[in-house]
């Protein structure tokens, strides 16, 4: 977590728009939960992003509880205002707001979603809310699919990891997202990337993870001909939605986010 880019985006985002707060990391154990809440309430902080383990956790400390963390039961931004805690869920928000900006649709769109843990939940719920015609989930653990799929049965299905159930989900998809750490620095690699000779030509790929910017599955996709997404806008689009809550600002994401990949590319 002390590796985390958040200060670094944030402290950006809040220099370019002359915003006087400063973003700090702070370790949390589980055990501390309740304490690092009453040390928010004593100093008076504007509010806190949270990560595992907190995000399940903080919902019934939560005074107020907006549409999404309901949704999903986790919330990772919280506000502090007026002596209540408000409680956030921008995963699923962000990643929408990234989709927009790489001018991917979501309505009538076929998915295919590779991962069937917290991300790839909040990004298969955002895709229903939004119009999704269908979702493919493909992974490794059957229940963890089936479990995600119970959520919207009506527009999502469930397969299998093996390079043919693969191959098959992404035969009938317009857009592959992957959300499992496959191709993450300090993960394994997928045993195969044939499945994405199976894509339609032309059909995006977007991968969640940011570290390393370009995975082995963005490179193969890219080298196809398919347009290919890495996790950095989701990451940025949910230090945006953060910071609008925190402050309680618009922010205007093509004011800020040349800026922030600067940063970023700066500090690599
Ligand atoms: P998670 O809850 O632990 O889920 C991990 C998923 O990956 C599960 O579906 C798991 O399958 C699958 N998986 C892991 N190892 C595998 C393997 N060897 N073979 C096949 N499948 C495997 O993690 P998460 O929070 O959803 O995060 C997933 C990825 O998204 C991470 O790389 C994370 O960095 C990235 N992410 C990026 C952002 C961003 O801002 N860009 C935000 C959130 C997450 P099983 O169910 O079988 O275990």
């Amino acid at each position: 977590m002390l590796h985390s880019k958040s200060p670094l985006i944030h402290n950006t985002m809040i220099e370019v728009l002359g915003l006087d707060y400063d973003y700090v990391c702070q370790p949390v154990k589980r055990e501390e939960l309740v304490a690092w809440l009453e040390r928010v309430r004593t100093e008076g902080w504007a509010g806190f992003n949270a990560t595992m383990p907190h995000k399940q956790a903080l919902v019934p400390y939560m005074d107020e509880l907006d549409e999404d963390a309901r949704l999903y039961g986790a919330v990772n931004t919280v506000c502090y205002r007026n002596g209540t805690f408000c409680g956030f869920n921008t995963d699923g928000a962000g990643f929408a707001r990234a989709l927009t900006m790489c001018s991917i649709p979501i309505q009538g769109t076929r998915f295919t979603l590779l991962g069937a843990g917290g991300a790839a939940r909040a990004v298969a719920l955002k895709l229903v809310q939004q119009g999704a015609a269908h979702i493919t989930v493909c992974n490794r653990t059957a229940e963890h699919a089936l479990a995600l799929v119970a959520h919207a049965p009506q527009v999502m299905s469930a397969t299998g990891f093996s390079s043919e159930e693969l191959a098959a989900a992404c035969n009938r998809c317009d857009v592959l997202i992957n959300c499992t750490n496959l191709g993450m620095v300090g993960s394994a690699e997928f045993e195969s990337l044939d499945f994405v000779d199976a894509l339609p030509k032309g059909a995006p790929v977007c991968d969640l993870i940011y570290h390393p910017l370009e995975t082995a599955l963005m490179t193969r996709a890219g080298a196809q001909g398919h347009p290919v997404m890495n996790g950095l806008p989701l990451l940025i689009q949910q230090a945006i939605l953060a910071l609008e809550h925190f402050a309680q600002v618009e922010i205007d994401a093509k004011t800020v986010f040349p800026k922030v990949c600067a940063a970023l590319d700066a500090a690599q």
